[in-house]
């Protein structure tokens, strides 16, 4: 049995990640300050007898013997990250420092929850890892890009100058239950607004791309990355190949609810990246033959479910 420290654990992804991983016989502790992250998320976990939870700050140090770390902990939607920015920032940076710290210390392998912002607004397309990215370092978004570019940077020090077993992952835009119905993303925004017959608000003209992945297949990959070999450290892509614009994505959720909700035309947040397509070839090569098998409406199906049954259990205050 490993012992896991998942930072953000409470959060979106962390909540599946944890769930999948007492599942195959770890022990889990789930650390979160609950900024972004909600209780409910983890509930079902909390009598499980090996899993445990930690409210703490990851910009401050924290101490576990453990034998592996996902670190989650960091806002992951605009509005969230844009709130506080320099605490976004401290998050990624000082978190990558403290979580290292402790790696170094126990010997721990560690993963990194990176992102596709670090190729900013791609000039490239599709992207793959050896791109090195279009980012604006003093534009809203900065706060976000910059601090997990610098992760990254401290992740392969670490691993360079401290022989600690560094993985590193960039997630592309993911999606599925237990995302934050005020989160302020678009696949859960337009979900909320069609199932509460509300406008849905298409940013720009909507002609903007994204790849969406169900959240199953992100945590396929992340397990599957953390078992590579020592030395294996990426950067790894991991996303959904199928590209679609916000109004694909609109008219597929209005599909797929049977809303009456109309769209309506917001303008386009500064710095919003144009396209978005992951390069996922190194995946395939080094996480054996990994690939998203859930395609978008499959995993829409199951998200509106989720909300629907939060929205009508309005166990989150709306
Ligand atoms: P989320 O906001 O649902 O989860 C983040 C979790 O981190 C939350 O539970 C939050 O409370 C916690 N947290 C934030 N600051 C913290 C701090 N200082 N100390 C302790 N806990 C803190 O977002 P998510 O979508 O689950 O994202 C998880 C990770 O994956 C993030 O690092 C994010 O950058 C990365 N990522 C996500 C996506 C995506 O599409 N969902 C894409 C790329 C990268
Ligand atoms: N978006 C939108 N309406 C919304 C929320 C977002 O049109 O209510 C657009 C946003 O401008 C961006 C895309 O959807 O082009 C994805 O936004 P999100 O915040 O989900 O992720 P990110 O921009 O970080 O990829």
């Amino acid at each position: 049995m490993k012992r896991i420290l998942v930072t953000g654990g409470a959060g979106f992804i962390g909540s599946h990640l944890c769930e999948r991983l007492l599942r195959e016989g770890n022990e889990v502790v789930c650390l979160d300050n609950y900024f972004t992250g909600n209780k409910q998320n983890i509930v079902t976990l909390l009598k499980h007898p090996y899993f445990e939870l930690v409210r703490h700050d990851i910009t401050n140090p924290y101490m576990a013997e453990v034998d592996e770390i996902y670190n989650l902990a960091c806002p992951a939607s605009p509005v969230h990250y844009q709130y506080n920015s320099i605490k976004t920032i401290k998050t990624s940076v000082m978190g990558a420092i403290n979580t290292l710290g402790l790696a170094k210390r126990v010997k721990a392998k560690i993963l990194q929850a990176s992102t596709s912002e670090i190729y900013g607004d791609p000039e490239i397309h599709p992207q793959p890892e050896s791109y090195w990215g279009n980012v604006n370092t003093i534009g809203p978004r900065s706060c976000y890009d910059e601090g997990k570019r610098c992760a990254e940077t401290l992740f392969m020090d670490y691993h360079k100058q401290n022989g600690v077993d560094v993985k590193i992952i960039r997630i592309f835009n993911t999606y599925g239950p237990n995302m934050n119905p005020h989160d302020g993303r678009v696949v859960s925004n337009f979900i909320v607004q069609a199932l509460k017959g509300e406008d849905i608000t298409i940013f720009g003209k909507g002609t903007q791309t994204r790849s969406f992945q169900y959240v199953d297949d992100l945590v396929e990959g992340m397990i599957r990355m953390m078992n590579t070999p020592k030395g294996v450290t990426g950067p790894v892509n991991i996303g959904n190949q199928n590209e679609f614009t916000m109004l694909e994505l609109a008219n597929a959720i209005l599909d797929l609810t049977g809303s009456s909700s109309k769209l309506c035309f917001k303008s386009l947040p500064k710095d919003d990246p144009k396209q978005r397509q992951p390069d996922i070839s190194k995946a395939g090569e080094i996480l054996n033959g990994w690939k998203p098998t859930v395609q978008l409406e499959d995993g829409l199906t199951k998200t509106i479910q989720y909300f629907e049954k939060v929205l009508m259990q309005k166990t989150l205050a709306f």
